[in-house]
């Protein structure tokens, strides 16, 4: 048994690669996969695109790339405020010190 292959639709489309007008099909190749196709008659191009149905997983993959955040530099502002922050942090122990120094 051979898988075949049904035009469901074909039209105008842009060519992904000059941007000429080229011809496009939606052809079904299988149960579970559309594929779509643009053949260019400018360039020559054969653009193939493989479509199929929205997986299961397909959720979960969406929200791990959502949790995933993009690495952020700390800004100079950031830096900045950290240095305050180490600055007074050693100031106050320093104040402490001299606090039990002078209660002793
Ligand atoms: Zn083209």
């Amino acid at each position: 048994m051979t898988v075949m292959s049904v035009v469901v639709e074909r039209g105008l489309a842009r060519c992904p690669r000059c941007v000429a007008v080229a011809d496009y099909t939606f052809v079904e190749s299988g149960p579970n996969s559309l594929r779509y196709e643009v053949n260019c008659g400018k360039c020559g191009e054969a653009y193939c695109e493989v479509h199929t149905p929205v997986a299961p997983d397909f959720t979960a993959v969406g929200d791990a790339l959502v949790v995933i955040p993009p690495p952020v530099p700390p800004t100079a502002f950031e830096l900045r405020r950290r240095q305050a922050v180490a600055w007074l942090t050693a100031a106050a122990g320093r104040i402490m010190v001299r606090i039990n120094g002078i209660r002793h």
